[in-house]
């Protein structure tokens, strides 16, 4: 790609979204010259430069235009509320935000938090979420350690991200309401130049490759010819599978791209069709 422009991209400076997003930068065949200890990163071979930021930070860093793109967790994009265009859902550090209460509290539905304090670091969110179900409850914000909330009578409930739900059981509480998922998502700067967009078109198509390819696998086999059109059905690929003969007659390779759960269900089938030799290899793009 020829350009003299350079699409800005902010990622977190620490914690799981930096590594996933480092991660998946570099899955998409970027290279990035310098450590995260510098806030400005410019890449080898394609027109981005990485700005490392606190994640509280990227969704106002992007609406102000000083990053183009930004990767942040759902959850930051919500809260923040700024003029950012969300662009894709991008699959990794996929969480919860859920209303939790203490362990053995009957609950009978959403009214249990009529008149009740509920600590979080996601006022903004809670606080529509309330008001859209006509909800009175009193928010109170704290940082950190929201979970120890009602268990030293800071709260009665609290509003957090929940991921396995182990937080939550360790400090004897249950989650009741489900209010919003979460996930890493790309978010632009609203009015992006053409140029710019451009850039961050065929950045797309290297994320959307790369995600393709994921969970998918390449599978190698050989088939005696009378049995091909019953392991043919079975391996549908990205068009239809590939078939060649082999040196010796009677038999044919096929090739083929399969999920990889499908390989664990199928490999018996596949043997008691008769196929012989079944190589699975990984793939690393997919292209269509
Ligand atoms: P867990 O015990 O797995 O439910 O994780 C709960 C805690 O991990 C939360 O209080 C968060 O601080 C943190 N956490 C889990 N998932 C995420 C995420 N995707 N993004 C940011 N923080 C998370």
């Amino acid at each position: 790609m020829k350009t003299e422009t350079t699409l800005r991209i902010a990622i977190q400076t620490k914690g799981r979204l930096n590594e996933e997003s480092v991660e998946l930068i570099k899955e998409c065949g970027i290279k990035l010259t310098i450590g995260k200890r510098q806030l400005l990163s410019p890449a080898k071979n394609f027109p981005i430069e990485v700005l490392y930021l606190r994640d509280d930070d990227i969704p106002e860093s992007v609406a102000d235009g000083v990053a183009d793109v930004g990767i942040v967790g759902e959850n930051e994009m919500l809260e923040k509320d700024k003029n950012v265009e969300l662009v894709k859902r991008l699959g990794f550090s996929r969480c919860r935000l859920s209303l939790a209460i203490p362990k053995g509290e009957f609950y009978a539905g959403r009214e249990w938090f009529e008149g009740k304090k509920i600590a979080t670091s996601y006022p903004v969110i809670l606080e529509k979420y309330f008001r859209e179900k006509k909800i009175n409850a009193e928010i109170h914000v704290i940082t950190g350690s929201v979970e120890i909330a009602p268990g030293i009578g800071l709260a009665d409930a609290i509003f957090d991200i929940v991921s396995s739900g182990g937080t939550l059981v360790s400090n004897g509480l249950q989650e009741v309401e489900v209010v919003t998922p979460s996930e890493a998502v790309l978010i632009k700067t609203p009015g992006l130049p053409p140029e710019k967009q451009c850039i961050l078109d065929e950045l797309l198509f290297r994320v959307e490759s790369v995600e393709r390819s994921k969970g998918k696998k390449y599978i190698l086999l050989n088939a005696p010819n009378e049995k091909l059109s019953k392991i043919i059905e079975m391996l549908p690929g990205m068009k239809s599978p590939t078939v060649m003969p082999l040196a010796e007659s009677g038999w044919s390779s096929v090739h083929s791209v399969i999920e990889e759960k499908f390989f664990w269900e199928n490999i018996s089938e596949l043997k008691s069709l008769g196929a012989e030799g079944i190589l699975v290899l990984p793939i690393e793009k997919m292209i269509i």
